[in-house]
Formats: structure tokens, C-alpha cells, sequence
């Protein structure tokens, strides 16, 4: 019988062995209805396809780029890639994203997903050009920053408009937190997929495509497109991501900043009103250097800032993107220099760190600087005192380039302190292995969003900020209290699920108030562009399909239980010192009590955290129940 006929998606997956520089397709179609795409669709191929017994390390390790099945048609802010890979922070389920205009181009080039094996002996990228794909030597691209393998790139291959996936020095040379970058300023960051592209050798992929995509509706696709341009046109949320995410949220006087601040390396959560104004206010701190503002494809806001210092000691810094996690990384070191802030923030996109990594790595040393468990000797001379600019911006070299004191580091943060010991592994912020960057004790729906999730610590799943911002319509939930958590994070992880299988920004979408686009239109857009007719249900039935992938991914190869949702000791134990919030910490029985209801509104035992045979059958995935059964990790 002959596949389906259906819109929206490119229709080939590309298979590419770099050890026996095989390369082949397959059919997108045959999986299409039962993940879609993206995240969801990476996740199966994962856990269909990779043996439990196979270490991040290995050739057979499968790095896949999965672009959103909405990613090439008009649809509002659909441009985003999902990277999935064996994570080596945890040997669970690694996974980050981006925007930008890559993951448009790889579909006009023919590929709804890039499925890369194998270990190349040489430096290489992968050159995918209408239907074909290459092999290509990256000798002389191997050393550069993010910045210049673009450039490189665009100008061997002879094209301005060339796409490129790259790693950074790095991703080169093994730090565990690296990212894969793409412009303008979009880094998959988290879980160290750098850092498998790095093992791999595979320095870029870079893709151009002269196809296009085409809905299976076209007249009831574009009336769902101008529906949800009317939507986000509306939204406040979208006008003031459009000024930028700082001057929308994260200004010296915004509430955010009462839960939303990790300070020295989480020794608090309140950071005081003259460090802000100088980080974040309009006149002294980072929006004064934006020049104008960027975007990714088919996007109608534009959230990205360009900046560029013109004079002092950092004149000459210039790059896309700063956001509420930038300004987290420089409290997570008291840092409040603006310009040096700048600096660190778009350095790491340059040198392809992850900023999440870096910035907890660099605080833990810090910490234990001022504890006096790590001395200038032990740091190449450096005096690792909060918010000196000059050493976090020393150090952040040293990690990139895994030199002295970097290349202790730089096997994150859980490693450094395992290795040091003398009581560091207290203040080694890190959940499930991975560096997490984020503040647990003040906003519960966020410390417990990031708990929860199957990559570890990372706030791009189910954490939830404020009702305003995040987290469904008519549920009674607070920032900083702890009921309707679950469910707030239970639907938002959902949704998260939806907006990465198809592609969307959550900033147009569940980041927006629920303001701009909901599950009701996703299900429009997706329904008319591939010409399968979802309803909401439906749509949310695949979306926890994913979720259930990476859980039984984590539970086969990494052995994850309940005791892995818990945040990390130092934010159950110590209370924030100071501001609105003094006296808080994630308290054990409460957190006890929203991981049962967690657990139970996903359908997964409470007592270890692992999926049920009830849970997977209901969501067609009886097969992965019974591999789950035969290594008795089901319920
Ligand atoms: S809202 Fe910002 S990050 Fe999201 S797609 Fe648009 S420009 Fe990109």
C-alpha cells in the first residue's frame, strides 16, 4: 500500500554514517501521524534505535536534527529545530533547540530530519544541498569560533545565503557544555549536544534549498495563518517581546526580579536594586548598547537584540541575543558591569559554551574560591572574586579552551566537585548531572519545572513564571505558592512537547499569556498544512506520546527515578538570605506531594517515578512498555 499523501513536511529523513561515510534516506510519512515531527519524532528514532548499552561516546550514538513539522510554510513563528541526542552529562535523553532560519533552509533542501552515526577520524561538515547531501573535509574550519565557520562556509561554498549549524572551540575540544549555534544568536544549548557534534567531529552542517513546502490546504492553511498574524498582532506580550524580552520583563523595577534571580552561585535569591539598575536599566545597563532589533524566520515579532560597544575596554563587542538567562548568568556571579555582561553573553555564542554550563561551573569555582578550596595557584593566577569582569571573562576563556583551571572544569559542574570534594558537591548546582543555571526556592513553578525535566535542570519544558505569562487559562496558581503546580507544569510541558514537534517559538505561543497562539490554533495550523485532521485531544495525545519517550529513554539507559526530581540539596536545606522572599526553600513534603500529583497526571508510578503499563498503552506504545517490563523498570 502506497504512504499517504500529505502537506507539510519536506519528506525525507537523511541518514549520514560519518564513519563509513554512508549516507541515505527514508520516507518522513510513515511516522508522521503518530509523532508529527520534531522533538517527538527525534525521540522515537532515539529509543527505537540506540541500544541502552551505548555510551554518549560511542560512533553508534545518533546526534538528530529534527526540524518542526510547521518549519517552511508561513505559519507565525514557526523556525525552530529540535537536537536530540545521548546526553553526556547523564547517558539519559539530551535535548536542545533553536530558531533561527536553519531549520527552514534543511527543509527547502528536501530533509524534515538529519540523522547523524558514526565518528569521523578528520574534521568534516555536512554540506546538504537540494536533495543531496556531502561529506566535505573541515580542516581548515576546525579552531574557528561559531562567527567565522559561518563565514567560512558561506564563502567556499559560494553562497551568502547558505544556513549553517556549527560548534564552536568548545564543542572542539570536549567541555561538556557546548552548544550548536545558528544565527542570529540561536544556540541549542543544554545536554551537551556540542559536545557529541565535537565527538563526532562534525563542525557544521550547512544547508541551502531551492524547494518548497506545500499545505495540503492551502485556502484553509492561510486562513489559520492570518488568524493567528491577527492574534499575535494583538498580543501585548508580542509588542513587548518586540521591544525585547529585557525592556519587557527583566527591567531594574519588574517584579520578575523578586523570584527570578540566582545570586552567587544560589547562595541567594534576591539581588539588590543598584546591581539591577546597572545590569538592566534602560540608561546604564545592556539595552543602552541594542541597535536594532532581529529575527527568525517567518517570525512577526523580531525579539532579538543586536548590540554593539562602541568605546571603553570592551568597545568592539557586538553580536545577536540577551535575555532574562543572560542577566541569570552574570547574578549566578554578581556580576552588574553591563558591558562585561554583554561580553559574556555573546562570547559564549562565539565560542559555542553553553551559558547555563559556563556560568554555574564558573560560580561553583567561585564559591570555592571564596571558601577557600581553590586558590590563585589553582587558577592559573586568577583571583576568583564575585563580580570581578576581568576574571569571569579570563575564566570563561580557560573553559572554552579547556586550559588549566577550564579543563577541570569542563566536565560541568557534578564532575568538578566529585573531583574536589571537601563538601563542593553542596554548592554544585546541577540536576540529573546537567549545570542548572536557574532559581528553585522563590518561584515553585519554576524551580519545580525545571526539576522535573527529562534533560535536567532547563527551564524549556514545563516550568511556568507567572499566570500572566505562562501556564493554562482558568487555573488558580501563584508564582511563588505551591498549589495547581503540577497542573500548571503538567500542561505546560505539553505544550512545550506541541511547540517543539511542530516547530513554533514558545515566545508566540505559551510564553505569550495565552495571549497569542494556543493549542486551538496550533491544532488549526498543523491540521491544514499536513492534512491530518487532529483535534485538541489528539494533538495532546502526541504531545504526551513524546513526553513518555523520553521518559522511558531515561529510564531504560540512565536508570532515572524520583529520587532525580528533586532539586539539588543546597536550595532544600538553605533558605534565601534576603529581599521578599528571605526564609524560603523547596520543602521536602511539599515537593513530595506535587511530584505524587505530577506523577499521576502523567500516569506514571509515584513511588519510582517510572512509566506504567497502563500509561504507555493508552498512548499506543505497548512495545516500549514491554522492553521497559523485560529490564523490570515498568509499573
Ligand atoms: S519571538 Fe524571538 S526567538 Fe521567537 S521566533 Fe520570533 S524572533 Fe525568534
Amino acid at each position: 500500500m502506497g504512504l499517504p499523501k500529505l502537506g507539510g513536511w519536506a519528506g525525507k529523513i537523511l541518514r549520514v554514517n560519518l564513519e563509513n561515510r554512508k549516507i541515505s534516506t527514508e520516507d518522513t510519512v510513515k511516522y508522521a501521524r503518530d509523532f508529527l515531527g520534531g522533538r517527538a519524532l527525534n525521540s522515537f528514532l532515539l529509543l527505537n534505535e540506540l541500544a541502552p548499552e551505548t555510551r554518549s561516546s560511542d560512533p553508534e550514538n545518533m546526534l538528530i536534527f529534527g526540524v518542526g513539522c510547521l518549519v517552511g510554510t508561513l505559519a507565525p513563528g514557526a523556525c525552530r529545530v529540535s537536537i536530540d541526542t545521548k546526553s553526556p552529562y547523564n547517558e539519559g535523553k539530551g535535548s536542545a533547540n533553536f530558531g533561527g532560519h536553519f531549520g527552514a533552509e534543511l527543509k527547502f533542501a528536501g530533509f524534515d530530519h538529519v540523522v547523524i552515526t558514526g565518528k569521523s577520524p578528520e574534521p568534516v561538515y555536512l554540506w546538504v544541498q537540494d536533495g543531496k547531501a556531502e561529506i566535505r573535509s573541515a580542516a581548515s574550519l576546525w579552531g574557528k569560533t561559531t562567527g567565522e565557520t559561518e563565514a567560512g562556509l558561506r564563502e567556499e561554498l559560494g553562497d551568502p545565503r547558505i544556513q549553517v549549524a556549527s560548534i564552536g572551540p568548545a564543542g572542539e575540544r570536549g567541555v561538556r557544555g557546548s552548544i550548536i549555534f545558528t544565527t542570529p544568536g540561536k544556540a541549542a544549548a543544554g545536554s551537551g549536544v556540542g559536545w557529541v557534534m565535537g565527538n563526532k567531529k562534525l563542525k557544521a552542517i550547512a544547508a541551502r534549498g531551492r524547494g518548497e513546502i506545500r499545505a495540503a490546504d492551502p485556502k484553509g492553511f492561510m486562513a489559520a495563518v492570518d488568524r493567528s498574524l491577527q492574534k499575535i498582532k494583538a498580543s501585548p506580550y508580542a509588542e513587548g517581546w518586540r521591544k525585547g524580552i529585557i525592556e519587557a520583563k527583566f527591567l531594574p523595577e519588574s517584579p520578575v526580579w523578586d523570584f527570578f534571580a540566582s545570586v552567587r552561585n544560589g547562595q541567594d535569591e534576591f539581588w539588590p536594586m543598584e546591581k539591577r539598575i546597572n545590569l538592566t536599566g534602560l540608561e546604564r545597563g545592556v539595552p543602552r548598547y541594542k541597535k536594532r532589533m532581529m529575527s527568525c524566520l517567518a517570525c512577526p515579532v523580531g525579539c532579538i537584540p543586536f548590540s554593539k560597544i562602541d568605546e571603553g575596554r570592551y568597545k568592539g563587542t557586538r553580536g545577536a541575543g540577551y535575555w532574562i538567562n543572560s542577566a541569570t548568568y552574570s547574578t549566578k556571579l554578581d556580576l552588574d558591569q553591563a558591558e562585561a555582561s554583554l561580553r559574556f553573553h555573546l562570547l559564549m555564542n562565539e565560542l559555542g559554551l553553553d551559558g547555563d554550563m559556563c556560568s554555574t561551573s564558573l560560580a561553583w569555582a567561585f564559591e570555592c574560591f571564596e571558601k577557600g578550596l581553590l586558590t590563585p595557584a589553582d587558577c592559573g593566577g586568577l583571583g576568583l572574586r564575585w563580580g570581578d569582569a576581568e576574571a569571569i571573562l579570563a575564566m570563561q576563556q580557560k573553559l572554552a579552551y579547556r586550559e588549566g583551571i577550564g579543563d577541570f572544569l569542563g566536565d560541568g559542574v557534578k564532575e568538578s566537585a566529585r573531583k574536589l570534594g571537601k563538601g563542593s558537591e553542596f554548592w554544585a548546582s546541577q540536576m540529573k548531572g546537567q549545570d542548572s543555571v536557574d532559581p528553585y526556592r522563590a518561584g515553585k513553578g519554576w524551580g519545580f519545572g525545571c526539576a522535573i525535566s527529562p534533560v535536567g535542570g532547563r527551564h524549556l519544558r514545563g516550568a511556568v513564571s507567572a499566570p500572566s505569562v505562562t501556564g493554562p487559562k482558568n487555573l488558580a496558581w501563584a508564582p511563588t505558592r505551591y498549589e495547581n503546580i503540577p497542573e500548571a507544569v503538567f500542561w505546560q510541558s505539553q505544550t512545550k512537547e506541541i511547540e517543539d514537534l511542530a516547530g513554533f517559538c514558545i515566545f508566540v505561543g505559551t510564553w505569550s499569556g495565552a495571549h497569542a497562539l494556543e493549542v486551538s490554533d496550533y491544532v488549526d495550523l498543523i491540521s491544514s498544512s499536513t492534512g491530518l485532521a487532529l483535534t485538541e485531544e489528539e494533538l495532546m495525545k502526541v504531545a504526551r506520546r513524546g513526553l513518555n519517550l523520553e521518559k522511558a529513554f531515561n529510564t531504560l539507559h540512565a536508570g532515572f527515578d524520583r529520587g532525580d526530581d528533586y532539586p539539588p540539596p543546597r536550595f532544600m536545606e538553605e533558605e534565601i538570605r534576603s529581599g521578599p522572599y528571605a526564609g524560603a526553600k523547596c520543602e521536602k513534603e511539599k515537593w513530595d506531594k506535587m511530584l505524587d500529583r505530577f506523577y499521576e497526571l502523567n500516569g506514571w508510578d509515584r513511588q519510582t517515578g517510572w512509566p506504567t503499563r497502563k500509561g504507555m498503552e493508552e498512548l499506543g506504545l505497548g512495545e516500549i512498555a514491554e522492553r521497559l517490563d523485560r529490564v523490570g523498570r515498568l509499573k
